[in-house]
């Protein structure tokens, strides 16, 4: 908890900070010839220098290669998904088996939805947030129908206060309640919208003791607080890669799929990128498909390596810098951020920012402003702070802690000063 926060204060913990230098790695948007006040991460991170050099290394062999390069390029396309399963498994606390990279988020979270959503009898119901993603929500509407059930009766929402915050015991006894009609708790680890980082763990034990799977949304997790998949038991999940993993505007997404669940081989939109790699190019006879161990058994197409490559530059700095790095600097910037807008609160007799993300959060604040908040919005954004808007009146800032500084957070508070 920072008590107290000035420019002294943030020079100090900058020095102190053994991430700092990561903040160079990074392409900043400009503002009058210096970096912008850049606290969008939660939307779209900001790119790493190194990345253009990992997509020419793929332009390059292709260039060279042509159709060998599937083999002979330095990371041959044939495999290419495979460079990225360890760092990826290390990212979110699962075993290599339990995880691929492929396609975006939204065709993930269906096909995962297409094994694990198998309604019986009265055992058919979602419990998802009542302020889910919109896509999400989109998702659970088509397969609740697929089944042949109505959104309004196959879909439970978890009920939230005014800013969209849950009572997580509420959650928990809900899920009881809902006991054996309920087919699937599917949430996501971090709300998009208030910031509220969910008990993934008990959440998920929760859904197991009456009997129901637990999927849960990573796009607002995933590089952004700590996750434990396999160990926590939880049986699915998906996550994208531009949000807190710096890998480009709607590149690929990442999936978690638990090894007890593959294990048994449950129904699955098939690929032949999925198949068995031994005889994936035998076409000739009607055959049987037999799928890949694990989570690469879901693949459906060969890699798109040029994302891919985007994807390995994030990954590779993530594996060297480890979660657990990154969570305590996430502390403490989200802590001076919080002080600063308090701060401002108490000079302020005008605006008014109200913090609506609870103390179970990562590095997202969502901040409610009494009035005419896009405004205030739009002041900020022609005075190079970076931050994103959502109806009716919040704005949301992530400090990041792989590119922010506690610099950032000081000339923030010196723009609300002078702006507002
Ligand atoms: C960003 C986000 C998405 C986006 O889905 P795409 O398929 O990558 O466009 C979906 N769900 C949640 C919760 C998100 O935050």
């Amino acid at each position: 908890m920072i008590k107290d926060f000035n420019r002294d204060i943030a020079k100090s913990l900058d020095r102190k900070d053994s991430l700092s230098n990561y903040r160079d790695l990074f392409f900043f948007p400009k503002y009058k010839g210096k970096k912008c006040l850049y606290f969008c991460g939660n939307s779209l991170g900001l790119q790493l220098k190194k990345t253009e050099r990992y997509i020419k290394q793929e332009l390059n062999d292709w260039a060279k290669y042509g159709v060998d390069g599937h083999f002979r390029a330095k990371n041959p396309w044939f495999d290419y998904h495979k460079i990225l399963t360890s760092k990826t498994a290390r990212l979110v606390g699962a075993k290599d088996d339990e995880v691929v990279v492929m396609n975006g988020l939204t065709t993930n979270i269906h096909l995962l939805l297409m094994s694990f959503y198998q309604p019986k009898k009265n055992r058919y119901k979602i419990l998802c947030e009542s302020n889910a993603f919109p896509s999400d929500l989109y998702v659970l509407q088509s397969q609740v129908e697929l089944h042949g059930y109505k959104f309004e009766d196959a879909v439970v929402q978890i009920p939230s206060d005014d800013n969209g915050v849950v009572d997580e015991k509420e959650l928990l006894k809900l899920i009881n309640e809902i006991g054996n009609e309920l087919a699937l708790v599917f949430i996501g680890g971090v709300n998009y919208y208030s910031g509220q980082v969910f008990n993934i763990s008990k959440i998920t034990e929760a859904s197991h003791k009456v009997g129901a799977l637990a999927g849960f949304d990573l796009a607002h997790a995933a590089g952004n607080i700590k996750l434990n998949l396999h160990k926590w038991n939880v049986d699915f999940a998906a996550w994208c890669s531009y949000k807190y993993l710096n890998s480009g505007p709607g590149n690929v997404s990442g999936v978690f799929i638990h090894r007890d669940q593959s294990k048994k081989n449950p129904f699955r939109l098939k690929g032949w990128w999925g198949h068995s790699e031994k005889d994936r190019f035998s076409y000739n006879k009607l055959r049987k498909f037999v799928p890949m161990n694990g989570a690469e058994g879901w693949q459906l197409s060969n890699a798109p390596v040029l994302g891919m490559a985007v994807h390995k530059a994030s990954l590779d700095i993530f594996a060297e810098v480890g979660m657990s790095n990154l969570v305590s600097k996430s502390k403490k910037l989200v802590s001076a951020l919080e002080r600063v807008l308090n701060n401002f609160n108490q000079q302020s007799n005008n605006i008014k920012f109200k913090i609506i993300t609870p103390k179970k959060r990562g590095c997202q604040l969502s901040v409610l402003v009494n009035k005419s908040g896009k405004n205030v919005y739009k002041i900020l954004n022609k005075n190079g702070v970076v931050v994103d808007w959502r109806e009716p009146n919040v704005i949301r800032f992530a400090p990041v802690p792989l590119y922010n500084s506690f610099d950032d957070i000081f000339n923030f508070s010196q723009v609300l000063k002078k702006c507002l």
